[in-house]
């Protein structure tokens, strides 16, 4: 099968791979500056120019490449190819037509998938979600993404809305999530409600390896700095990471009652945690979960990191080329 591109819109950088989508290998990549500062217009162009530039360096030429994947961080209608809504993006992007602007400037057929559907296709594929039929991941990082998996395929949902398992609701009178709603997953377990944690002990001067490491600058404490305490034995540390598995325990044990996966994979930066994470995860679903065959689901972090969403939304383009518009 021909190459496929892959690309990542990021608040932060754009990322672009040509991906033999027949094994999943990254065969050339490129990263920019998002800029998105700028506005949606400035940065479809740039996904353009990435798109012509990566092909450029690249030993094919445009007419032997198969399509465009992008993946998007929020609210699409992949089905007319449409953002909707950005909520980590300057302007938003109301009803930006993205795949019909990238395909004129590139004159390739372009589809698009949001960001953590496109990290757990890669992952079911080419991954730690391969050989199973139903399957959950969680992408924790600045927010909580999800996808899922169900009797091999992808769930999309109303134009791919489906599968949001960060905004799984712990507790109705719980804070108020970034989406609207109260008690989300994102509020208990996201990368920057696990830093919060950190400074709140730091703040509170409790005896912690957290204040050590971050110099007592407590805009130094991320996830990884915690998870680097907990590892070296300090209690505190490992408590906020035990609290935040729990609640990720808690909406995994809905997850398992709700579709029955076969696994659940964490992907993400703070996943990098490793068993801080899972092994409260687990304890709390196998503890819960009574309705299914709960000591059966595998929890797992996921095997292609950072290319996840890249490689994934690009075999994603490569299995559904053809008209985008469903009717
Ligand atoms: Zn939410």
């Amino acid at each position: 099968m021909k190459p496929y591109i892959g690309c990542d819109l990021g608040g932060t950088n754009l990322r672009a791979a040509l991906v033999d989508v027949d094994t999943g290998q990254v065969l050339h990549q490129a990263s920019t500056l998002t800029l998105a500062r700028e506005g949606h217009e400035a940065v479809m162009t740039r996904i353009a120019n990435q798109i012509l530039q990566l092909i450029n360096d690249s030993e094919f030429s445009k007419t032997e490449i198969g399509g465009v994947g992008i993946g998007v961080p929020g609210v699409l209608d992949i089905e007319r190819g449409v953002v909707l809504f950005l909520p980590n993006l300057p302007g938003t992007w109301p009803d930006v037509p993205l795949a019909e602007t990238i395909e004129s400037l590139t004159g390739l057929p372009v589809q698009l998938l949001n960001d953590v559907r496109s990290i757990t296709y890669g992952e079911w594929r080419f991954g730690a979600g391969r050989g199973v039929d139903t399957l959950a991941v969680f992408a924790i990082g600045t927010g909580i993404g999800g996808g899922l998996i169900i009797n091999g395929q992808l769930h999309l949902g109303i134009g791919g809305t489906g599968g949001e398992l960060g905004h799984t609701v712990i507790d109705y009178n719980g804070p108020r999530c970034g989406c609207g709603n109260y008690g989300c997953l994102e509020a208990y377990a996201s990368g920057p409600a696990i830093a919060s944690q950190g400074m709140k002990a730091v703040a509170q001067g409790l005896t912690t390896k957290i204040g050590e490491l971050c110099g007592y600058d407590l805009n130094r404490i991320t996830p990884e700095l915690i998870a680097q305490a907990a590892e070296s034995g300090d209690e505190i540390a490992a408590d906020i990471y035990e609290k935040a598995g729990f609640y990720l325990g808690i909406a995994a044990s809905s997850i398992c009652a709700s579709i029955g996966p076969r696994r659940i994979i964490l992907s993400g930066g703070v996943a990098q945690a490793g068993s801080l994470l899972l092994v409260p995860m687990e304890r709390t679903m196998r503890a819960r979960v009574q309705v299914m065959p709960v000591d059966q689901v595998q929890v797992l972090t996921g095997q292609l990191g950072n290319n996840a969403g890249i490689v994934g939304v690009a075999l994603w383009a490569a299995s559904h080329a053809g008209p985008r518009s469903k009717g």
